[in-house]
């Protein structure tokens, strides 16, 4: 009997059309997310299965608990065949330690041919765990220990305890977009949910030095940095925002200093956007939240590109992001006080009902088309690994 992980997929089974693209994209991630440790994976239908030596199986489920596209995790034994008599003994090797009080034995035979139903296994099963363990009884409904038993070709399995996955598609199979990440509350979120939907993120990050400072660029690293333990890795964009914003400050009027800025902001996205072969836009806009974020905000300063732009946070409560964040483990993070370049010229009065034509007409009194060409120039990338005890980022 060997130990080993066996893994569970439930949503991607649905995708018929494209099923190997994802299945190969999640035996992919799973391969770089476990690239400390010596493993070998195969599969085998709508099973995946992890040889390592115990003692690394734990570390190694804390991992694969953050890869999307797995639903269930298992602790399992393999039976190297599939005889009534094998699984017998090792069902009495491996629960003889165990007190056993309620049970049920769940069958699955993926060997079709196998001369006993699932039923009769469960049956013939559930009689022995009763007959050698004196305090067991079987409940159905709400058993304290699920004895499960699967029937393959050549071998066979028994698990006991299931373990949840995170769920979504694996990261990569719906193409990628670009993340507007700064270093508050919602743009994290909005990358992890992006990321759980199968898209794999770049970031892009706005700096104003000297009015922000390197502490709020390495918030946004860290924050990159819990992102890509859901993603292997992020490449993060910096672009030096400091002319463009203090031009905006010189000739617009502030009451449209957030919309204009904004409006800058994306159509330096869209650039970086394309450059990098990213399909969309994500960021952590979320309706009403601030002025910037009502729907005639939103309207006004979306018209600068026509790239499709995913807020997945549009819809939620505060309250409900701020789990997500907990969840997750950035909001610790976001919540450090260091100045974001949105906050340091945020005006008294900001217009609630920007137009795009009062956009364009400030806009057309500063040359911002040089200024974007010369924060492209500047931009730096910088790539935020997830690796165990590693220096976390390198300037590419
Ligand atoms: P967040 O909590 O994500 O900072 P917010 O509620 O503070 O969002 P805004 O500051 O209006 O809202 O920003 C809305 C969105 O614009 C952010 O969620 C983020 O996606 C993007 N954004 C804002 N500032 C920056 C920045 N400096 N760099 C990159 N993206 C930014
Ligand atoms: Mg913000």
């Amino acid at each position: 009997m060997k130990k080993l992980i066996i893994i569970k997929y439930g949503e991607l089974t649905t995708k018929k059309d494209n099923i190997n693209f994802f299945i190969t994209t999640l035996k992919q991630n799973i391969i770089s997310s476990l690239k400390d440790y010596d493993i070998d994976l195969k599969y085998d239908k709508g099973r995946m299965f992890i040889y390592a030596s115990e003692d690394v199986l734990d570390n190694i489920i804390e991992k694969i608990k953050k890869t999307f596209g797995i639903h269930e995790i298992n602790i399992g034994y393999e039976l190297m065949g599939n005889d009534m008599e094998y699984i017998k003994s090792s069902l009495l090797e491996l629960i003889k330690d165990k007190d056993i009080t309620t049970f049920k034995v769940e069958t699955k035979r993926s060997d079709k041919s196998y001369p006993i139903n699932s039923m009769e296994v469960s049956r013939i099963l559930g009689g022995l765990v009763l007959k050698n363990k004196e305090n067991a009884k079987v409940d159905v409904h709400n058993p304290e220990m699920v004895i499960n038993i699967e029937i393959r070709f050549n071998s066979s399995y028994i698990y006991f305890d299931k373990i949840k996955g995170i769920g979504g598609y694996p990261v990569g199979v719906a193409g990628k977009g670009l993340l507007m990440l700064s270093g508050g509350i919602d743009s994290p979120v909005a990358g992890y949910l992006a990321l759980k939907r199968g898209v794999r993120i770049e970031a892009i990050y706005f700096e104003s030095p000297p009015h922000t400072s390197d502490a709020a660029k390495n918030k946004v690293i860290m924050l990159a940095k819990k992102l890509s333990e859901y993603s292997g890795y992020v490449k993060l964009h910096v672009i030096n925002f400091t002319n463009i914003q203090e031009a905006i400050l010189k000739n617009c009027p502030h009451e449209y200093l957030v919309t204009i800025m904004r409006r800058m902001m994306y159509r330096i996205s869209e650039k970086i956007a394309n450059k990098n072969n990213c399909k969309v836009l994500i960021n952590g806009e979320s309706i009403g939240q601030v002025a910037s974020q009502t729907l005639t905000s939103m309207a006004a300063i979306n018209c600068v590109t026509p790239m499709p732009v995913i807020r997945p946070v549009a819809c939620l409560d505060k309250l409900d992001i701020i789990e997500i964040a907990k969840n997750i483990d950035t909001y610790e993070t976001s919540i450090l006080p260091f100045e974001d370049c949105c906050t340091i010229f945020v005006p008294d009065h900001p217009v609630i009902n920007p137009s795009d034509e009062n956009s364009r007409e400030y806009e057309e009194s500063f040359d911002y088309e040089t200024l974007i060409k010369d924060a492209l120039s500047t931009s730096t990338v910088i790539k935020v690994e997830n690796k165990i005890n590693a220096e976390h980022s390198s300037i590419l």
